[in-house]
C-alpha cells in the first residue's frame, strides 16, 4: 500500500537522523555551559524584580540567531510593575512554515533571594566538575538552558518539521506568577488555538514527569477582644487567648484529621501524599519593638490577634469542603468559649491540578526519558504549585507538564547547582519527545 511506503519511508529517516541528532545535542557541550553560566549571570532577583528586561534581550539576541521571532511583552500593573521594576516576559517563536502543532517551552527566568550558606559567587556560574553553581542553576535557568538547546538541535536536524516551537521567558513565578504566566494566559498567549503541548523545564528530575500539583487555600483568621489595662485583663477580654483555644482545637481535631486524608495523586515527597496545613503566622498585641528601641513594652490587653493558614489539598477534595472544615471548628470553638468572636478572610487559592497520563504531551516525554536513560519515567506531582495552575486556569490548557534538569530539593538553597550531564540528557529527552509532538506527515 503505497500509504504505509511513505509512512515508514519519512518513520524510518526520522530514525536515522536520531543520531544526529543525539550528536548534536552532545556536541553543544561547551555552548550549554556558556549559555546556562550567562543566564546565572544575570542577576534576576525577585523580589523586588531585577534585571527582567536584561534577560529577555540577552535570550532575544540568543534565539533570533537561531531563526526564532521575539516579542516582548510588559505586564503592566501587576503586583510589583513599576517603571523601575518592570515586569517584562519574552516569548519567542520558530516555524518551518509547514503546518502543525506548536510545542511551547516555558521558564520562569525570576529568582529567589540568595539568603546566608554560600561558599561560592551565587551570580557567578562557576563550572565545577560537572556542576555549575549560582541562585537559579536548578531553578530553573538550567532547565531554560537545555530547552533552547534542544530546540536550536532539533531545528537543525529536521529543519523542514511541521509545527512550531515557542520558548518563553516570563517573570514572576516565585511570587506567584501574575506578571508572568498568568497576564500572557490572560492575553490569549496559552489559548489551545495556539499551543498545544507545553514543556516548563522546572527542576522535577530528569527522569520524572510532573503531571501537576496540589491545590491551595491561604485564608486570615482574626480573633477579636477588647482593649484594656495589662494589670486588670478581667475588664479586657485577650484576643491571643481567643487564638490559642483555635490552636488547640486544631490540634486536637484539624491536623489528626487532615493526616486520614491520604491521596492518589503520585505527590513526592512522600509525606506530601496527604493534605497539610502550615500555620504560616500569629500576630496578637502589640508589634515587635524596633531593634534600636530600649524601652519596655506598655501594659495592654491585645484586643485583636491573627494567624495566617495554608492549607494544601488534593484531587478528592473539594474547596467548599476544605473551608467548611475550618468554618465548622470556629463555630465549634465559638459554642464552648464565652465571647469568642472571629472573622476570617480568604487571600489566595489555586485548585489542584493533574495532566492525564495518556495526554499527548506525557506519553512524548515518557516515550523519550525510557528511550534516552533506557528506564520508565516516574509520574510525580509537585506538593506546591508552579506555572501550570494559569497555563490550566486561565488557558484553559490542560496538556501540560513540568519536565526538566536538575533535583528539586537543591531549589532555593546555598551552593544551587545543575549538572551539566543532567542538562545534556533532558536536552536530548525534549528532542526526541518533539519528534513525536511534531512528526513528519
Ligand atoms: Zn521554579
Amino acid at each position: 500500500m503505497p500509504v504505509m511506503t511513505s509512512l515508514s519511508y519519512t518513520a524510518s529517516m526520522n530514525m536515522n537522523s536520531i543520531p544526529a541528532f543525539l550528536n548534536e545535542i552532545d556536541q553543544s557541550k561547551d555552548d550549554l555551559i556558556e549559555l546556562t553560566q550567562a543566564l546565572i549571570r544575570i542577576p534576576t532577583l525577585n523580589p523586588p524584580g531585577e534585571y527582567y528586561r536584561d534577560i529577555c534581550d540577552f535570550l532575544h539576541q540568543r534565539l533570533r540567531k537561531s531563526g526564532f521571532e521575539t516579542e516582548f511583552v510588559r505586564a503592566t500593573g501587576t503586583p510589583g510593575d513599576s517603571d523601575r521594576y518592570p515586569r517584562w516576559n519574552i516569548i519567542a517563536r520558530h516555524t518551518s512554515g509547514n503546518s502543525g502543532d506548536c510545542v511551547h517551552f516555558n521558564s520562569h527566568t525570576d529568582v529567589v533571594e540568595v539568603g546566608k550558606g554560600w561558599t561560592l559567587d551565587p551570580f557567578g556560574g562557576d563550572l565545577v566538575g560537572d556542576r555549575i553553581f549560582g541562585r537559579g542553576a536548578c531553578d530553573m535557568k538550567g532547565g531554560l538552558a537545555a530547552s533552547i538547546i534542544a530546540a536550536e538541535a532539533f531545528i537543525k536536524t529536521w529543519p523542514d518539521y511541521p509545527g512550531s516551537i515557542e520558548i518563553s521567558g516570563t517573570a514572576d513565578e516565585e511570587s506567584g506568577g501574575f506578571g508572568g504566566v498568568a497576564y500572557l494566559a490572560e492575553h490569549g498567549y496559552f489559548s489551545p488555538d495556539k499551543v498545544q503541548h507545553v514543556i516548563i523545564p522546572e527542576p522535577l528530575n530528569k527522569d520524572r514527569v510532573c503531571l501537576g500539583h496540589r491545590g491551595v487555600w491561604w485564608a486570615e483568621i482574626e480573633t477579636h477582644g477588647r482593649i484594656a489595662h495589662g494589670s486588670m485583663p478581667f475588664l479586657g477580654d485577650c484576643a491571643v487567648r481567643h487564638m490559642g483555644a483555635v490552636v488547640t482545637e486544631m490540634e486536637h481535631s484539624l491536623f489528626p484529621a487532615l493526616q486520614l486524608k491520604r491521596t492518589d495523586m503520585p505527590v513526592v515527597p512522600e509525606g506530601a501524599k496527604q493534605s497539610t496545613m502550615n500555620i504560616n503566622s500569629i500576630h496578637g498585641g502589640q508589634a515587635e519593638p524596633a531593634a534600636d528601641y530600649t524601652g519596655l513594652p506598655s501594659a495592654v490587653v491585645p484586643d485583636t490577634c491573627k494567624m495566617v493558614i495554608d492549607r494544601r489539598f488534593l484531587m478528592e477534595e473539594a474547596l467548599p469542603e476544605v473551608k467548611a472544615e475550618v468554618h465548622d471548628l470556629l463555630e465549634a470553638v465559638k459554642s464552648n468559649r464565652t465571647d469568642f468572636n472571629y472573622s476570617i478572610k480568604d487571600m489566595f487559592e489555586v485548585q489542584p491540578t493533574m495532566t492525564d497520563k495518556n495526554a499527548p504531551v506525557v506519553t512524548a516525554v515518557s516515550d523519550a526519558i525510557e528511550q534516552i536513560l533506557g528506564k520508565p519515567p516516574a509520574y510525580v506531582v509537585s506538593p506546591g504549585t508552579y506555572d501550570q495552575k494559569h497555563i490550566d486556569r486561565i488557558g484553559r490548557m490542560n496538556n501540560c507538564i513540568a519536565y526538566g534538569p536538575g533535583i528539586l530539593d537543591l531549589a532555593h538553597q546555598p551552593d544551587e547547582y545543575i549538572s551539566v550531564t543532567d542538562m545534556l540528557d533532558s536536552a536530548k529527552v525534549m528532542g526526541i519527545a518533539l519528534t513525536q509532538l511534531l512528526p513528519h506527515q
